[in-house]
């Protein structure tokens, strides 16, 4: 007997059986979404058959018109949600059906904090979909066949919803895919035509695919009773559709309701909770197509990482052509899911084709605007909810102003930062430069490692005493994302650990008070420093920049910045040599020491500690860390 012939009993992935009781445990609130699971999935494998039947008619056998119909068998306690899409074969059964929730599961499971309210969250940004159906069956028994297969190549897969299910193979005349739930005995109500129907009309109307149920027959009279045994001919019932089935995106904007909406979402994002915005348009021009663009109100899991699938399903006159169409939208916006259904595509398109039309490229240039103008729109008017979209999604808004050159000043127009004026508020560029004192010509902003580092920063110190606002960041993109903002608004941005300090019109207040600055000092002190440290800096030179440091380390105002430096490092990419300015404040006991000392040891000692807590104090890694303890000591028992 062949392989594929045989019954064969596998085990999930080790977590299965927890995450299955665990989502079993935190959605049993609305036990209802299976149908809108399990509909969901029978309408993606009619698109999937429609898409691969372009090539290969074959596929639709005698058997062109898809759709889902819905049984219900009381005496067995049995609902089927029956497809005549695209099927399975047994291998993709056991591949698509034995993992849950494919993409991380283990990392999943370590992110749960045992507090249900939130693990039903998360188990809801991780999407369980065909899972659902153990909400209310203790067993399910999945049959299919894939489209083009032989009979003899049916799949059964059954599962009792514990650590194991079962494969075996059986004859199967129909093409696509039966799931049995077999109900448990609290959800026996389920199996009630009435109420499938009214969850089919709630939750899956938009459905493009038809859902259709046995239409219901008038009981039978008494007269039909007495005449049962002349074998009349019996009314067999017919099945009715029960959706709308037409394709949502498709009717006009001002009869789609809001719920019907979401449940699109949720049907084209896989997420198990409402969407935080959508603009939906259609445009008829030169380019004829519809796009239903949807904000989610939470990231999944897996947003950072970058090769993941982007959310736009692409359709091209309403036939499904694939999901994660990413020649749609730029990756800096790949948390945005939806549809976009174009009418001047050709059907055999390829992702190949997509990468060098023209037609995409405006497409996606007007995706773009729309998706900003949401943005925008929901940064003004609705704050709050936009802070929820920024803590999810900001970080992947900050690679726009590197990858979306054309729209930088509007990406910039979106980011949020912490800043010097409290440790919690978040501000916009437009809300700093509102409060910019009144000779401020500058946005002023520093980058550190994280942030504590940040905020306790030496650079920011002649800030602080001026009492002017300094946006602090502590991403790890900021310096990359900062390197494409020249200026915002017409205002110069300054990365105020480069270049000389220049505080325009504000330094000027207090020259007076300092004019008693001793120069030849200065300069003498300064000489030593660079005596002893030779080309290990650029320069040395003195700075207001301080108040309470001795000094601290500067980069050019073009260099490469150490938060990149590292990740390019780290990346293995040899790094050009870059040495830094060291900026020294006059002011400073310390420094007012060195000038005074004469022994040759001595100031050695004292410029190498006052160079090494510069670069330790701009999240510098020391050279040699051995020395710089070495020194310390010696200058503390020192009598
Ligand atoms: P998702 O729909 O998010 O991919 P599901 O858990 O809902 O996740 O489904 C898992 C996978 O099982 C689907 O991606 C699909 O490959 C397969 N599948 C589920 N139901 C069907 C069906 N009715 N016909 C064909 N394949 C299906
Ligand atoms: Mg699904």
């Amino acid at each position: 007997m062949s392989e594929a012939a045989q019954a064969q009993t596998m085990g999930f992935q080790t977590e299965a059986k927890q995450l299955l009781h665990l989502m079993i445990h935190s959605m049993y609130s609305n036990p209802d979404i299976f149908l809108r699971e399990l509909i969901s999935n029978a309408s993606d494998a009619a698109d999937k058959l429609r898409f691969e039947a372009l090539e290969h008619s074959e596929l639709y056998e005698d058997d062109p018109d898809l759709v889902v119909r819905i049984d219900i068998d009381s005496d067995a306690n049995t609902i089927t949600i029956s497809d005549n899409g695209i099927g399975m074969s047994r291998d993709e059964a056991i591949a698509n059906l034995g993992t849950i929730a494919r993409s991380g599961t283990a990392e999943f499971l370590g992110s749960l904090s045992g507090d249900q309210k939130s693990d039903s969250q998360l188990i809801g940004q991780f999407g369980v979909g065909f899972y659902s159906g153990f909400l209310v069956a203790d067993k399910i028994v999945v049959e299919t066949r894939r489209a083009g297969a032989p009979a003899s190549e049916g799949v059964s897969w059954s599962c009792d919803g514990e650590a194991e299910f079962t494969v075996d193979a059986i004859d199967r005349k129909e093409r696509g895919t039966s799931v049995i739930l077999h109900l448990k005995d609290d959800a026996k109500d389920y199996a009630n035509d009435w109420r499938l129907r009214s969850l089919v009309k709630k939750y899956s109307d938009h459905i493009a695919v038809p859902v259709e149920m046995l239409e219901i027959l008038p009981p039978k009279s008494a007269d039909d009773k007495e005449n049962e045994d002349q074998e009349e001919a019996e009314i067999v019932p017919q099945y009715e559709r029960v959706n709308s089935a037409t394709a949502l995106w498709t009717r006009p904007r001002k009869d789609i309701k809001d719920e019907e909406y979401q449940e699109f979402y949720k049907h084209v994002s896989h997420d198990f909770q409402d969407a935080m915005s959508w603009s939906h348009n259609r445009v008829e021009g030169k380019l004829d197509y519809t796009s239903l663009v949807y904000i989610p109100a939470h990231a999944p899991h897996d947003l950072y990482n970058r090769d993941v699938a982007r959310g736009l399903k692409l359709y091209i006159q309403r036939t499904f052509i694939m999901d994660d169409a990413e020649q749609f939208l730029p990756l800096y916006l790949r948390f945005i899911k939806g549809v976009v259904d174009c009418a001047d595509l050709p059907l055999n398109v390829s992702r190949e084709i997509l990468q060098s039309s023209p037609a995409v490229d405006s497409i996606r240039a007007a995706l773009v605007k729309r998706v900003l103008d949401m943005l925008d729109t929901l940064a003004k008017e609705k704050p709050d909810e936009y802070k929820t979209i920024w803590e999810a999604f900001g970080a992947v808004l900050k690679e726009g102003p590197g990858e979306d050159f054309a729209n930088r000043e509007r990406i910039a127009g979106l980011l949020r930062f912490a800043t010097t004026r409290g440790d919690d508020a978040m501000v916009s560029l437009a809300d700093y430069i509102a409060a910019m004192k009144p000779d401020q010509d500058k946005i002023y902003y520093l980058v550190g490692d994280n942030e504590s580092a940040a905020r306790n920063s030496a650079y920011l110190e002649i800030f602080r005493k001026k009492g002017i606002e300094v946006l602090v960041m502590f991403d790890r993109i900021d310096e990359w994302t900062m390197s494409h903002l020249q200026e915002f608004d017409g205002k110069a941005l300054q990365d105020i650990s480069r270049g000389e300090l220049d505080l325009g019109k504000l330094a000027d207040e207090e020259k007076d008070e300092d004019s008693s600055d001793k120069p030849e000092d200065s300069d003498a002190v300064v000489g030593k420093i660079k005596e002893v440290l030779g080309d290990r800096v650029a320069d040395v030179r003195t700075t207001s920049r301080l108040t309470e440091s001795p000094a601290c380390l500067v980069l050019g105002q073009d260099e490469m910045g150490s938060q990149m430096r590292k990740i390019m490092e780290a990346a293995g990419q040899a790094m050009p040599e870059s040495k830094p300015v060291l900026e020294v404040n006059a002011e400073h006991v310390l420094i007012q020491r060195l000038r005074d000392e004469s022994d040759g040891d001595k100031t050695a000692d004292l410029v190498g500690l006052l160079y090494d807590q510069a670069a330790l104090s701009a999240g510098e890694q020391l050279d040699n860390p051995a020395l710089f303890v070495k020194r310390l000591n010696r200058l503390l028992f020192e009598t």
